[in-house]
């Protein structure tokens, strides 16, 4: 695979996981600072380089909207988080970011139980 034809594969694959239209897809790559960091680099890598950092800060927001989400619910309920039975930490993953449950986020609380 040639260069051109490996960096329009990329693109494509991102755009598939960006779950924009290809237009607006496009549009976000070329307002992206990515796009501009490497202006001597061939427009296709451009694109390419750009669709990654689109596709990261899709990502990054997506991991803001369900931190905050998991904040804001733990706040008002008191149903026990499923997977760490509310200790807010699994000693078994102690040496994966201190053992902080990914599900709840150490808060301890089951966030989408129900709100009584
Ligand atoms: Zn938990």
């Amino acid at each position: 695979m040639t260069q051109i034809e490996s960096a329009r594969k990329c693109y494509r694959v991102m755009l598939n996981a960006s779950g924009m239209t290809p237009d607006d897809f496009k549009a976000a790559c070329e307002q992206h600072p990515a796009f501009n960091s490497a202006p001597g680099w061939p427009l296709f890598l451009r694109y390419a380089s750009a669709a990654g950092a689109v596709i990261q800060d899709i990502r990054a927001d997506k991991r803001a909207k369900r931190s905050a989400t998991i904040q804001a619910r733990a706040k008002v309920t008191t149903a026990k988080c499923e997977r760490c039975g509310g200790a807010g930490r699994i000693s078994a993953f102690k040496h994966v970011n201190a053992g902080i449950c990914f599900d709840c986020e150490g808060t301890g609380k089951d966030w989408r139980s129900p709100l009584s």
